[in-house]
């Protein structure tokens, strides 16, 4: 049985991966610091479960990150571990620098260490696979899709910081050999996404008939890749990918936030229509649009395709409309999440 340290397996893709790894039968030990992002409730089906450790801390903690190495030897360390939301790194971007690129980089060293000691098979077999972002490429215009090639041009505190991380792990492969893999996804949806994002905090507002805040025009462009999509394609680059090498993840589903968010109201209208009757996108309100808002983010993501056979399973239409189903089906974990009583789990489920 294989066993991976992930990181950030407490929030949303991480939650997604962690659920999908240990029903495949890899043992997880899950390092995660709880941030407000962090939500055991994701993880409750695993409850008693033997192949899931959960380990309350942070990939900043070098100690703590050696002693989780020397304890459980995993053959791959997964890293989820992020300050993930842009408008959080306009307003304050420090914690950003400190778990995207100083967590990053203690966590690198301690797993460079750890397999500078391995030997044999162990030592040929491992992977250090790193989780990043199509942001770190800054914004397209009208045409044209980001590929492994395009440089990098941050524009947000949060895709700076990512950035900055994707080229420690980079030299770490450079100057120390570590076998690295990088993957650069596309926008995500799907179960278990913290409702501050666009998509979960759409569904969350519309169905409590409050506004739906659109930044600016609407007319910004995302390509959008349902979550299991990008967790198998994960599993694909650590499986397959050639070390050092990073890949490209994309949905080929280009949309533009208010057709996103046109989407979301008509599939609620129909499963749970409001009692007055009247449409959703009544409640659409274009409020003042975000600093440096990106224009347009799409991806090539013809490597992976071609090199490793990833394709995304899910369509767009496909992926929202089970988002909005699932929402509809798990609204504890959403009320749980927006009361706050969530973060309660963190002190009963620290190990
Ligand atoms: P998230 O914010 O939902 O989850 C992040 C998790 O990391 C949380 O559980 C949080 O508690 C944990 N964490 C934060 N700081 C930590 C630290 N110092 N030590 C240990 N754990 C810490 O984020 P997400 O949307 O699941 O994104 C996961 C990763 O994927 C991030 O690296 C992000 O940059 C990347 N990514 C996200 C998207 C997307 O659309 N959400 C797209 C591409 C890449």
């Amino acid at each position: 049985m294989p066993t991976w340290l992930v990181t950030g397996g407490a929030g949303f893709i991480g939650g997604n991966f962690v659920l999908e790894a240990v029903a495949a039968g890899v043992r997880v030990v899950n390092l995660d610091a709880l941030t407000y992002a962090g939500n055991l409730d994701t993880l409750k089906s695993l409850d008693g479960n033997p192949n899931h450790v959960f380990v309350h801390g942070d990939i900043g903690d070098r100690a703590l990150v050696e002693r989780l190495l020397a304890e459980h030897r995993p053959d791959a360390v997964v890293n989820f571990a992020a300050e993930s939301h842009v408008d959080r790194s306009i307003d304050g971007p420090a914690a950003f620098v400190q778990t995207n690129v100083v967590g990053t980089l203690a966590l690198l060293e301690a797993v460079r260490d750890y397999w500078k000691a391995l030997d044999g098979e162990a030592k040929d077999a491992f992977r250090f696979l790193h989780v990043s972002t199509d942001e770190v490429y800054g914004t397209l215009g009208e045409t044209g899709l980001f590929t492994e090639t395009t440089p990098y041009a941050p524009n947000s505190p949060y895709s700076a910081s990512k950035a900055a991380s994707d080229h420690l792990v980079r030299a770490f492969h450079h100057t120390y050999g570590l076998p690295v893999l990088t993957t650069n996804c596309s926008n995500n949806y799907g179960p278990y996404h913290f409702p501050e994002k666009l998509i979960p905090l759409v569904i969350a507002k519309a169905l409590a008939g409050e506004s739906l805040p659109v930044y600016g025009d609407g007319k910004q462009v995302r390509d959008w890749l349902f979550v299991t999509d990008h967790c198998e394609a994960i599993r694909t680059v650590l499986a397959k990918g050639r070390v050092g090498e990073t890949y490209n993840v994309g949905g080929n589903a280009e949309k533009q936030n208010i057709e996103v968010v046109k989407t979301i109201c008509a599939l609620l209208d129909e499963r749970r229509p409001r009692e007055d009757g009247q449409p959703r996108e009544s409640q659409i309100a274009f409020v003042a649009d975000r600093p440096g808002h990106d224009r347009r983010y799409a991806i090539d993501a013809s490597k992976l395709r071609d090199e490793l056979g990833w394709t995304p399973a899910y369509s767009f239409e496909r992926g929202i409309a089970e988002t909005v189903d699932w929402y509809l089906a798990n609204q504890p974990w959403v009320l749980r999440v927006l009361d706050g009583s969530y973060r309660l789990e963190r002190i009963g489920g620290a190990a």
